[in-house]
């Protein structure tokens, strides 16, 4: 047989490599951010159209190249910043491979405009799909400009792969913040389409990241700082109460890179150890700063994962270092106070005198509220006035404490806590009438989790979260899709912030939160006034929702109206449910046993997953 092997032709070996290093335009975008800061550009500039499928333009006033090396910069394995194996144990530079031009070259159409500062002329070099097309004297100012345009034009298959420009200009974004967050003495810009996205100063650490995530952030930030032979730490973590239902900003960058690592943010996360609400997650923003010689870079493609020598040393000063901090800065005892029931334990009421609670507050309760609400339809009536205690709101902490020793400690036994462990627990299970209808039945919470009752051929055990997830799911569908929605003016409007791209979601949103309820007063960049919101929640639960609301979008996005529907109801309802380990009165256990067999499907979560099970009697019998 003949010799079969071959070398690759070197515009099929870099469309190869372009696999690697380009998985999307935010990949490019990371690729030619870094070689800017590579060149020691002090102001960098961002451009964008139709998230980076038509264009992607980074400009930068750094050092520029030379004409030689402007037509080097695109053969592969050509980079100035590494000249042996050693250098690569001392990296100073965020490139090395050498790779990155060439294999943005061999996908798209580029455009190179570069000048040093000592040349009188610059040169422009044309290359589409690793050709070069033209090579040209040009007037430019000192630096670099390069253009990507029609990115994947000679790959359809990946083209057609890319998402929706949301979900692209997402991803851009992520890493424009990334590069953004560590060169906080580069000034950036950032367009797309046309309008600006970001416009960063120069300026420090903490002041780049309230820039970026918005002026809300500042107050949230309690500074890092530790050093030690083995690592420099400096940077944020936000206070134990603005934690996040999802894992949105935690940023570690090491020597000035950005870098995922599992190990590390659990370091993080067990020095919040018992301050975060149950599902939730704390932001933060640390830099690392090591010898070059003690970590590995090259352990991955896109170079987000890196190996350090002494990982398990890292990990351990971390997590001293924040607890210090969360220590220092007094964190703890405002937690206190907003301290979430379902964090304590059941078990020390045992022992405690339980005093019916002789204060009633009506939360729902509005003196500007029209009559006419209430001949809203009888289901949207009995949701709302369910809502008069079910997260045991701060008010409730005071009912029920006219036992003299109110100390802070009983502060916090609020008294959803109490278990109901009544005889009417017999009473249900014995001598309950078979025949009665459902909503006569007597209920019995479990564990501040299940509602238990009877059915004609045995019992039911519902999830209360999940049935009255699925209750509020179905009633917020109805308000959305069909009536017109009532909603509860607020005394006073409430004004929240946001960053630039969250209120971007907002508005995409508008309409449809306007459709649930909510009435919004003026929009600016990063600013919202809410002057009504649904009457199925309150005003302490909104910026909660909206956040929440907000991460989920940005998670899922998805790209017809018809699931960002779903998924909006989805939102609001799972974070208005009643939650597990909230403690409630029979009537409410009643409300959500009823209305959860009226809904159009019972039987499931919109997640679908269960909301109840029954045990009937032969199930029963067959266990004695
Ligand atoms: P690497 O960054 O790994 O060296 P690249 O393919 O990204 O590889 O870039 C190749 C070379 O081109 C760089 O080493 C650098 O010398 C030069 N270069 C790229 N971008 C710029 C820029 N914006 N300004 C100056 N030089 C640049
Ligand atoms: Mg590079």
């Amino acid at each position: 047989m003949s010799d079969i092997i071959q070398l690759l032709p070197d515009h099929v070996a870099n469309q190869i490599a372009a696999g690697e290093v380009v998985q999307r335009p935010a990949s490019v975008v990371k690729e030619l951010l870094e070689n800017a800061i590579d060149a020691k550009a002090s102001h960098i500039k961002l451009i964008i159209k139709e998230a980076g499928k038509t264009l992607i333009q980074v400009i930068d006033d750094g050092m520029g190249m030379s004409v030689t090396d402007a037509r080097l910069s695109f053969e592969r394995h050509a980079t100035s910043k590494i000249k042996n194996a050693e250098d690569l144990f001392q990296l100073n530079t965020k490139g090395f491979r050498g790779e990155a031009l060439a294999s943005i070259a061999a996908i798209a159409h580029v455009e190179l405009k570069t000048k040093q500062e000592k040349d009188e002329v610059g040169t422009e070099i044309r290359i589409e799909g690793s050709e070069v097309v033209s090579q040209e004297v040009c007037v430019t100012p000192k630096g670099t400009s390069i253009s990507v345009k029609n990115l994947f034009y000679n790959i359809p298959a990946r083209r057609n792969f890319l998402k929706s420009n949301a979900v692209e200009l997402r991803h851009i974004i992520d890493e424009f913040h990334r590069v953004a967050m560590v060169h906080a003495d580069i000034k950036f810009d950032m367009y797309h389409n046309g309008s600006e996205v970001f416009s960063l100063p120069i300026t420090n650490y903490r002041q780049r990241i309230v820039h970026i995530f918005g002026a809300k952030t500042n107050e949230k930030l309690v500074p890092v700082e530790e050093e030690t032979d083995l690592v420099r730490i400096t940077g944020f973590v936000c206070k134990p109460e603005f934690a996040k239902r999802t894992r949105g900003e935690q940023f570690f960058f090491v020597n000035n890179r950005f870098i995922k690592s599992a190990y590390l943010n659990h370091g993080v996360n067990s020095a919040f150890e018992g301050l975060l609400k149950e599902k939730t997650h704390p932001s933060y923003f640390i830099y690392l700063t090591v010898d070059p010689k003690s970590i590995d870079i090259n352990i991955h493609p896109t170079k987000t994962e890196i190996k350090f020598d002494d990982e398990h040393a890292l990990y351990a000063m971390l997590r001293s270092t924040i607890k210090h901090s969360l220590g220092q800065f007094n964190v703890a005892p405002i937690l206190d106070f907003n301290r979430d029931a379902s964090m304590d334990t059941p078990y020390e009421y045992k022992s405690k005198m339980i005093k019916t609670p002789t204060i009633e507050v009506d939360r729902s309760f509005n003196p500007f509220k029209d009559d006419p609400k209430e001949n809203t339809s009888s289901s949207s009536k009995s949701y709302t006035s369910f809502k008069k205690e079910p997260t045991g709101g701060w008010e409730n902490l005071y009912a029920g404490l006219e036992t003299p020793e109110t100390s802070s400690k009983s502060l916090e036994n609020d008294f959803t806590s109490i278990e109901f462990e009544s005889s009417e627990v017999t009473g249900s299970l014995f001598n309950a009438d078979q025949e009665a209808e459902l909503e006569h039945h007597i209920t019995y919470q479990l564990r501040r989790k299940y509602i238990v009752t009877t059915i004609k051929s045995g019992m039911v055990i519902i999830h209360q979260n999940r049935a009255h997830y699925r209750v509020l799911y179905e009633e917020v569908l109805r308000n959305i899709t069909m009536a017109s929605a009532v909603s509860q003016q607020l005394l006073f409007p409430l004004k929240l912030s946001f960053s630039k791209q969250e209120m971007q979601i907002l508005k995409e949103v508008q309409e449809h939160l306007e459709n649930t309820g909510f009435v919004f007063g003026e929009i600016t960049d990063t600013d919202v006034s809410i002057s009504g919101i649904p009457t199925a929640t309150t005003e302490s639960e909104v910026s909660v929702l909206l956040e929440k609301l907000i991460n989920d979008i940005e998670q899922e996005v998805p790209d017809s109206g018809f699931s960002l529907t779903d998924l909006l109801v989805r939102s609001i309802s799972g974070s208005i449910a009643v939650k597990t380990g909230i403690a409630l009165p029979k009537e409410q256990q009643q409300y959500i046993v009823n209305s959860l067999f009226a809904c159009t499907e019972p039987t499931i979560t919109p997640d679908n997953k269960p909301t109840f099970i029954t045990l009937t009697v032969d199930d029963i019998d067959k266990k004695f």
